[in-house]
């Protein structure tokens, strides 16, 4: 004889956690409320694999066989684990539930099991879950505040504070292992001409274009930022002066080439083309990275001054030529 349908719904009616009991072959019998509240689809299931499989999705059925000859041969109210992956969790975790087996009255043998969930548990877990959910979220809004707060807004490029510390950064490698680094100062020409003619929004268009122009030759150890209005500073580490010429020379060809597809106010399409000045230097004609930092805006202002679109390389300071004539060998390196 089985468990009566009556009988099963007046001891599941009693039971406060979520409950399920099923035939000794896993089928489902019957659940109680609480069980529906914690998986509405549980009427979906027609065997206790199924809804384990509901509670997660990577449940493991196998163990499951393994688990319920087991239970056939025990009576009373014991715990289970039953092993499924969590991918939230990142590790093997575990239904906590409790099973039970119901003997028949009439030849005292197991004829069904009932499955009651530790809610403690289940409660535990979920803390547990929303715990490492809200610090995974603290994680990723700290993540990008951080990124927001090294970032230009208008150009997606660093900003003046990030490369002023990554300045500092490469200074001491340089001084520590010798590596060179190259300071390069852009300066958009007539870029208030871009702003009178075409407004200030196509300006900023520009200004984008520019900043991704000199993005894509660069390569990933490099800094390209956004120094403040329509000037640049792009930090080309463990570079020769060499390397930098080659750079400034790809560089300058391809901003010459922008062409900037702007929509005026009534519609129409506008090219917008511009040119840039830059000057540069070497970290191994300064004696800081604030002396490299003016040597490369002087030579940014002779660009300037001879023309614009054209750069020039940084005259070294009148203490670093002295200096470097009385090492001779360094004095090479200066000229490459
Ligand atoms: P030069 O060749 O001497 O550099 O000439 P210039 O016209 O570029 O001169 P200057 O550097 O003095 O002018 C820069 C202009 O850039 C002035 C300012 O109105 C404009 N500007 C600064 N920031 C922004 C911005 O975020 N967006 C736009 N559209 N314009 C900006
Ligand atoms: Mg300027
Ligand atoms: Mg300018």
């Amino acid at each position: 004889m089985g468990i009566e349908k009556l009988s099963v719904a007046s001891m599941l009616a009693g039971i406060r956690e979520a409950a399920v009991i099923t035939c000794l072959d896993g089928n489902i019998i019957h659940y109680n409320n609480q069980m529906k509240r914690r998986l509405p689809n549980i009427d979906n299931a027609k065997i206790i694999t199924e809804v384990f499989s509901l509670a997660s999705k990577t449940f493991n059925v196998s163990c499951f066989k393994e688990f319920s000859s087991i239970v056939k041969r025990r009576s009373g109210l014991f715990p289970i684990r039953l092993k499924f992956n969590d991918t939230r969790l990142n590790d093997t975790s575990t239904i906590p539930a409790y099973v039970s087996v119901l003997m028949d009255a009439e030849n005292n043998e197991p004829a069904a099991l009932i499955y009651k969930l530790d809610e403690h548990i289940v409660r535990f877990n979920n803390r547990l879950r929303q715990l490492q959910d809200a610090k995974r979220a603290h994680a990723k809004i700290a993540r990008e505040a951080k990124l927001k707060a090294s970032m230009d807004s208008l150009t997606g490029l660093k900003n003046r504070r990030f490369v002023q510390s990554f300045l500092e950064m490469q200074w001491k490698a340089y001084t520590s292992k010798g590596e060179d680094t190259v300071l390069i100062i852009f300066d958009i020409d007539y870029f208030k001409q871009i702003n009178d003619t075409y407004g200030h929004a196509a300006g900023d268009e520009a200004i984008k274009a520019f900043g991704k122009c000199l993005h894509s030759q660069t390569r990933p150890s490099d800094v390209v930022s956004r120094w403040g209005g329509e000037e640049f500073v792009v930090v080309l580490a463990n570079c020769s002066s060499t390397q930098a010429r080659l750079y400034l020379e790809r560089v300058m060809t391809s901003i010459r080439q922008l062409r900037i597809k702007y929509k005026n106010v009534v519609n129409e399409q506008r090219l917008i083309s511009m040119t840039a000045s830059a000057g540069y230097c070497p970290f191994s004609q300064a004696s800081s990275v604030q002396e490299a930092f003016s040597q490369a805006d002087r030579a940014l202002y002779e660009a300037k001054s001879e023309g614009r679109d054209q750069y020039r390389r940084a005259c070294p300071d009148i203490a670093m030529s002295e200096l470097t004539s009385a090492f001779p060998n360094s004095r090479s390196q200066l000229l490459n």
